[in-house]
């Protein structure tokens, strides 16, 4: 969702450019732009539409060799619609100040009127385009709290002034943007991973503080303070896997990480979790053991919380609610005493999750992040931080990190658990067989994608249904299908079926049961289910985790066989062929799985 790159100095500004807004495209983007400063001239260009990022580029100098002040922006559309008046940067009346924006100004409508009556002319209809006019409107260099006075919502902001050459500006309010520094120039990116491109010094921006920037130092105004670099990133980001242009391809490379992922991952759980002296335990004996979880995420994360809750609940004994952060922060929740809180996210910005954070810690309980991005705001902010080490997901559609979500969440209700050492013991070994087992899933590759052709492709709907620990993988199953191929998917536990979904059935609706296997506790009862969807004709997909090729006949029209493992991690051997039959529904569709339209990675506004 939304980046900025700026940048101050000299050098290949073609190349800085298009490498850093080409590593901010993963987060899903609808028009790009850039404006520029040399030589006392500012050049601005903006392009509408996805993969323009190489023809606004091409048109950037190839060399400067005096400094250029510049700034550039991918825009995922809040207000106003996609068009080239509302792609960034915006400009004020006179066209001395040229701005991006990450985020929200929720009451733009109200600044916008005061302005509009004040005789400043606006022309595009997007929040963003207050600002620079509110800019032109203050002394922003002698009063810049101003702005942070009149300003509601979330901000990250770079711009330049023509009657300020020689500088850039930037200041925020929730929205990330961090400086980086390399020899005589500096970076500024709303993304960590896009820096770290770059430099490998950098200095987070404090929010609500109105900063100058020129090729080497940063200034805090009104005061002129200069600012001292404090810290190393480059070990945390592989490079090559940001800088990677291959098209169409992040979805499936991620997907078929996972067995590496989860190899890499077991043993440094396991000593997190078993080391007495591991920062995990540290932790835990500052604090009370917990007696109730909040597990607060969004999307993908809210069904790992899903499966969490049960992990917790059965081996841990620890009451554990679910929350969509988004509703969760609204809702007046009651913290009691020795409740912990879990917050769930891939990229550690997602604004909700943020925000649901927030209120928690207004009650003073432990904070758990779990999330992929080190360094991102819901790790800086946690109390004790899980990083899923997965290396940087690129693709729109979570795939590794939810399997290692879900992972930390076994390992961690295991760790909370009480006595139950032989089971402990059993379920380590299943974890260690994990990886093997997801290979033997990858290497179903042509029958998951025949199954996409005979059952997906001339389909609009598709029904996922699943019980106990593969409800939540037919949720993902669904929300899979929906984001990569565009065709409609409920998920659902299959005994709420006959509650309504099961009007929708007819020989036409492909309906997939993920069924587990015979120790799961509900396997009798979803083969009940399935007789109901049978009986109404219903074209049946059944996903069962059994070690002979000998199944039970099932009322369905395919059975697709998965390894067996302990039910407890079916969901993790299930949702790898769910990702790969959504990605083969969006690849045969001709759909672009790595950014699917409308949808961004990283979803830093509410
Ligand atoms: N709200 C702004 C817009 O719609 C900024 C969106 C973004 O962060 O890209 O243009």
């Amino acid at each position: 969702m939304c980046g900025i790159l700026a940048y101050t100095g000299k050098g290949n500004i073609r190349n800085i450019v298009k490498k850093g807004l080409k590593s901010l495209e993963y987060r899903g983007y609808d028009a790009c732009g850039y404006a520029f400063a040399y030589d006392n001239n500012i050049s601005i260009k903006k392009e509408v539409g996805k993969n323009k990022i190489e023809s606004l580029t091409d048109s950037l100098p190839e060399y400067v060799e005096k400094n250029v002040y510049l700034l550039s922006h991918t825009r995922w559309a809040t207000h106003g619609d996609n068009t080239e008046k509302n792609a960034h940067p915006h400009y004020d009346c006179k066209k001395n100040i040229f701005l991006v924006h990450n985020g929200i100004i929720e009451n733009y409508n109200e600044i916008k009127n005061d302005l509009l009556a004040s005789g400043h002319k606006f022309i595009g209809s997007t929040d963003t385009e207050a600002i620079p006019h509110i800019l032109e409107s203050i002394d922003y260099i002698s009063t810049p709290e101003k702005i942070f006075e009149i300003l509601q919502g979330s901000f990250a902001c770079v711009f330049l002034d023509k009657k300020q050459p020689f500088k850039l500006f930037i200041f925020r309010r929730k929205s990330p943007l961090i400086v980086g520094k390399d020899k005589n120039t500096l970076f500024i990116s709303s993304d960590m991973q896009t820096l770290s491109l770059f430099c490998n010094k950098f200095i987070e921006i404090k929010e609500n503080i109105f900063y100058q920037l020129d090729t080497k130092n940063i200034y805090i105004l009104p005061e002129n303070k200069k600012i001292i670099y404090s810290f190393t990133i480059s070990s945390f980001f592989n490079k090559k896997e940001i800088e990677s242009e291959k098209e169409n391809i992040f979805m499936k490379n991620e997907i078929w990480q996972q067995p590496e992922t989860i190899k890499k991952n077991i043993p440094i759980l396991q000593s997190l979790i078993n080391e007495p002296a591991s920062k995990l335990n540290k932790f835990i004996k500052k604090c009370k053991f917990p007696e109730r979880i909040i597990i607060a995420g969004c999307g993908t994360s809210w069904h790992a919380g899903l499966i969490g809750k049960i992990y917790l609940e059965r081996f841990s004994k620890i009451i554990t609610q679910v929350e969509y952060a988004s509703e969760f922060r609204y809702n007046n929740p009651v913290f009691n005493k020795n409740t912990w809180f879990f917050a769930l996210s891939q990229s550690g910005e997602t604004a909700d999750t943020i925000g649901a954070m927030e209120l928690a810690k207004l009650f003073n309980i432990p904070i758990i992040g779990i999330v992929n991005n080190p360094l991102s705001t819901i790790d800086k902010n946690s109390d004790f931080s899980f990083h899923l080490n997965v290396g940087t997901e690129i693709g729109v559609a979570a795939t590794k990190s939810f399997t290692m979500q879900i992972l930390i969440l076994f390992m961690l209700s295991l760790f909370f658990a009480k006595d139950k050492k032989e089971e402990k013991k059993k379920f380590i070994s299943a974890i260690y067989e994990l990886p093997e087992k997801i290979k033997e899933v990858l290497n179903k590759e042509d029958e998951l994608k025949q199954i996409v052709e005979e059952y997906f492709l001339s389909s609009s709907n598709a029904i996922f249904l699943g019980r106990g620990y593969n409800y939540p993988t037919a949720l993902e199953g669904a929300l899979k299908m929906k984001e990569i191929s565009y065709i409609h998917a409920e998920g659902s536990s299959a005994a709420e079926m006959k509650h309504g979904p099961l009007a929708l059935v007819d020989k036409n609706l492909p309906v997939v049961f993920i069924v587990g296997n015979k120790n799961d506790i509900t396997y009798e009862k979803i083969i009940s289910n399935m007789h109901e969807v049978k009986s109404r004709n219903g074209k049946i997909l059944s996903i069962v985790n059994q070690r002979e090729k000998k199944i039970d006949s099932l009322p369905s029209d395919k059975v697709l066989i998965l390894p067996e493992t302990i039910p407890e991690l079916t969901p993790i051997i299930n949702v790898v062929a769910l990702q790969i039959i959504s990605f083969y529904a969006g690849i045969l569709k001709g759909c672009d799985v790595d950014k699917p339209r409308n949808l961004a990675k990283s979803v830093t506004v509410e």
